[in-house]
């Protein structure tokens, strides 16, 4: 999973390695997951300098100094590895990214997870998803007026990236969680108060998994990975049968819109 925290974790772990630094190389294992023909690899990226790296919503943006954006999305099981010719990920990459000596892996990528954009595409492509989960601009008001046309289960509606951008299947259910509401509690059954603690919670859980390091299973660095793993800290993710750290009742797991949730019953209500 990778969701929010683990993206602005890589953002800035990027950003600290590879902010001003020259692409010198470039390979991808199909042109499924990357269209860009050779010509323009050799044009747009091999020789550009990575300026910036941003985070929108659930993707990745490299801003390259000819003002051309590299948009990485990670979509289930696929992560960022930084390494060398010799220091490898454990699964095989699909994209190198080369900068010297250090190489930028990306492995689990599927089509299209890479592509070389203009401003105006970009926006196009990511104009049409709802404000980040963190953008200071997203006050409670606005928050809340983000669902108004929502009518099912809260947790839907939190992964829905037209909604609010970043949230998608574990930390829908952490905030959940940390809110004492369902994820599968209807949007019309709630009253103001049930707002400010989503809107609350959404916030101290993303900040939270940020501070922790996230809840990925793969480290980026081999320096990383011997330090070890870092220990998930999810409290209903992916917990069914556990006891819940709050009142030790079993976790449930439970469909809410066709999709796996987690829950504490006892926690949790629907309001
Ligand atoms: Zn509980």
């Amino acid at each position: 999973m990778q969701e929010l925290p683990e993206l602005d974790i890589y953002r800035s772990l990027l950003a600290e390695k590879f902010a001003g630094a020259q692409i010198s190389g470039i390979e991808v294992s199909s042109s499924k997951i990357f269209q860009a023909s050779n010509e323009q690899m050799q044009r747009d990226i091999i020789g550009k300098v990575l300026w910036f790296v941003e985070r929108r919503g659930l993707h990745l943006l490299l801003h390259l100094d000819n003002g051309k954006r590299l948009l990485l999305h990670l979509g289930q099981g696929a992560y960022l590895y930084i390494g060398n010719q010799t220091d490898l990920p454990s699964r095989s990459a699909q994209l190198k990214l080369v900068f010297g000596e250090v190489i930028l892996y990306g492995v689990g990528l599927r089509a299209n997870d890479l592509q070389l954009l203009s401003v105006k595409e970009v926006e196009e492509k990511l104009g049409k998803f709802g404000p980040d989960a963190l953008d200071k601009r997203l006050t409670l008001e606005r928050f809340v007026a983000r669902f108004a046309k929502k009518r099912g289960a809260i947790k839907a509606a939190l992964m829905d990236q037209t909604v609010i951008s970043g949230i998608g299947a574990a930390y829908s259910d952490e905030i959940c969680y940390s809110a004492a509401i369902r994820p599968d509690a209807k949007i019309p059954m709630f009253e103001q108060e049930s707002w400010e603690r989503l809107y609350a919670a959404m916030h101290k859980v993303i900040k939270e998994a940020i501070a922790n390091g996230g809840g990925g299973e793969h480290s980026i660095s081999a320096i990383e990975h011997a330090a070890g793993n870092r220990p998930a800290s999810f409290q209903v993710y992916d917990r069914e049968g556990q006891p819940c750290n709050n009142c030790g009742a079993a976790i449930e797991k439970i469909d809410v819109s066709a999709r796996k949730a987690y829950v504490c019953s006892s926690c949790q209500k629907d309001l």
